[in-house]
């Protein structure tokens, strides 16, 4: 038990570097966290994550309850919010990637110009409502904007994901960004055209089967 810990600890430390060397965040912005039975571990609050060992990583009790020396990311009810209402999250990675910011601070969500919007398991990925950082009311705008969905946005802030596994949620929240990216580009030089409800159910029906079976 403590080995298979001390393994997510460094898990949420090498993902929260691996976001920062990604360029989708960058400084001690961001955090990253994993569901650990009746708790979670998540990146400390304000500790550059070059200098952040894995006991640093911070385990908190879904009552808010803190082991160890460090605080944890102010960002802690986000995410344990997240574990709360979507028990399919496993693992959870907030960032201010450059193109979902420059969307968020428009207050835009990202519509369904490409299919692979349903990557975050609908036909637009929302922007959450502004809200300070670290409090409950941003918790309940972005519980609210993910609502069948697995990424939002967070308007004058960043972008939020979760999904099974600590690999599989960076692999998510670079492509959400790549669709930022995109969709930005696409503004630049018009109206984009968009798919339309049926044609989005349609990939959403095909993601089920698109990817390979777990192999133990
Ligand atoms: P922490 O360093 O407290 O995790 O805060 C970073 C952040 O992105 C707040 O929204
Ligand atoms: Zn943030």
């Amino acid at each position: 038990m403590a080995a298979s810990m001390n393994r997510l600890r460094a898990d949420v430390l090498k993902t929260a570097r691996a976001m920062n060397r990604t360029g989708l965040n960058q400084g001690t912005s961001g955090n990253v966290s994993v569901r650990c039975d009746k708790a979670l571990l998540i990146t400390p609050s304000g500790l550059a994550y070059d200098i952040c060992q894995p006991d640093d990583i911070v385990m908190l009790r879904m009552n808010g309850n803190v082991e160890g020396g460090r605080k944890p990311s102010s960002e802690w009810q986000l995410h344990r919010d997240i574990y709360r209402s979507f028990p399919d999250a496993s693992a959870i990675l907030h960032a201010h990637p450059p193109w979902c910011t420059t969307l968020a601070c428009l207050d835009r969500e990202i519509p369904a110009f490409h299919y692979m919007i349903a990557v975050a398991g609908g036909d637009s990925i929302r922007c959450a409502e502004y809200a300070l950082f670290g409090t409950e009311q941003l918790a309940c705008n972005v519980n609210q904007a993910l609502k069948g969905r697995s990424a939002c946005l967070m308007s004058h802030h960043g972008m939020i994901c979760f999904a099974d596994n600590l690999e599989k949620v960076l692999e998510l929240a670079i492509e959400v960004e790549n669709l930022a990216k995109v969709y930005c580009r696409i503004l630049h030089l018009g109206k984009p055209s968009l798919l339309s409800r049926e044609q989005m159910n349609e990939v959403l029906d095909r993601f089920k089967e698109y990817r390979q079976p777990d192999v133990c």
